[in-house]
């Protein structure tokens, strides 16, 4: 007989942990020691289950890069001991946090699922129970005795999806968060059905834990009349490293000679310049698809290819840590590190 795999669930805050308390009828976040009352069914998975806190517990908004460091050392210190992790976890930045791991977490050969819920798990409609069942059942599937998901990822409403390519795009559907540029990993019906040929494989390297996140970043999210002070304000903060360009289309960007020399100035001063598409789907920046941003290559802006926003400041803020020349930020912008482009 196998053994059970062990599973260690983290419970950071959000929506997921809220509970009605009958006296004040309002939503308070609950305490983990009473999770099987809630979810008596967690019995029935054929897995050890372990819950911690992340003390204090927060509402994601109040993420940061500290916290992820936190997070991604508590995966770290915990790894050898588990086979999988679940975390709980707010949705509004969900998308940012699981970014973050996936570059934390160096050659992670087991799964780590973040997932959160629209409605409070106290709430009889929820979509936390079905999230957190499903999260921990497939972060505790093996395949020949390997790990079915060794990677970071996000579990909603019925799919799996890579942690840094997936952002929320609906604050009232169970389905808030998609997935435009890679497939779904797994869907989830009467059966899970994996998606291997997209999921990454593990890797015999030792896990390496990143704890060097650098914030001197910034998102400049274009507009057709984009205010050019506004745009100078940004490139003038101090220490700043690396500015993430929201483009249009497939990275497009006004040609208007002002616009553009803004822009060069910055680059020339050093200031890494990425072009990320504010398109979801078939969301890629091609260079010289149109002449407005052949312009933006000849100052020195660099592609994101098909990387979300979330994705692209956690790869800056993790790759600035690593304290990389200009020129090495520039070429690691262009390799898929953690399967977050496709190039
Ligand atoms: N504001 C909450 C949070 O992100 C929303 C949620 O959990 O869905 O923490």
């Amino acid at each position: 007989m196998p053994n059970k795999s062990k599973i260690l669930v983290i419970y950071t805050g959000g929506t997921i942990g809220m509970m009605m308390n009958p006296e004040t009828n309002a939503l308070e976040p609950f305490h983990f020691e009473d999770i099987y009352t809630q979810l008596p069914m967690l019995r029935l998975i054929d897995a050890e289950i372990s819950f911690i806190e992340m003390l204090p517990l927060i509402d994601s908004s109040d993420t940061n890069p500290e916290f992820w460091v936190l997070l991604a050392t508590l995966i770290y210190e915990n790894y050898k001991n588990y086979d999988g992790f679940v975390v709980l976890h707010g949705t509004d930045t969900m998308a940012y946090t699981a970014s973050a791991l996936c570059f934390l977490l160096e050659n992670l050969s087991k799964p780590v699922i973040l997932t959160g819920s629209q409605l409070p798990l106290g709430v009889i409609r929820t979509d936390g129970r079905e999230n957190i069942l499903n999260s921990i059942e497939i972060a505790a599937a093996k395949k020949t005795d390997k790990p079915r998901v060794p990677e970071v990822c996000i579990y909603f409403e019925q799919s799996l999806f890579r942690g840094n390519r997936v952002y929320k795009d609906n604050a009232e559907h169970f389905n808030a968060f998609h997935s435009a540029n890679y497939p779904k990993l797994a869907e989830v019906g009467v059966h899970i059905k994996y998606n291997d040929a997209f999921i990454r494989s593990t890797t015999d390297h030792l896990l390496k834990l990143h704890t060097q996140l650098d914030e001197n970043i910034a998102i400049i999210k274009l507009y057709p009349g984009i205010n050019k002070q506004a745009m100078q304000a940004v490139f003038v903060t101090e220490g700043l490293r690396a500015v993430v360009l929201e483009t249009f289309g497939s990275g497009n960007a006004p040609s208007k000679p002002e616009f553009i020399s803004i822009l060069e100035e910055a680059v020339n001063k050093g200031i890494v310049v990425v072009n990320v598409t504010q398109c979801k789907g078939g969301g890629t920046v091609e260079i010289g698809r149109y002449g407005t941003s052949m312009l933006l290559k000849k100052i020195g802006v660099v592609s994101g290819h098909d990387i979300t926003t979330e994705a692209a400041v956690a790869k800056l803020m993790y790759l600035l840590g690593e304290g990389l020349s200009n020129e090495e930020l520039k070429h690691y912008m262009g390799v898929s590190l953690r399967g977050e482009i496709t190039v």
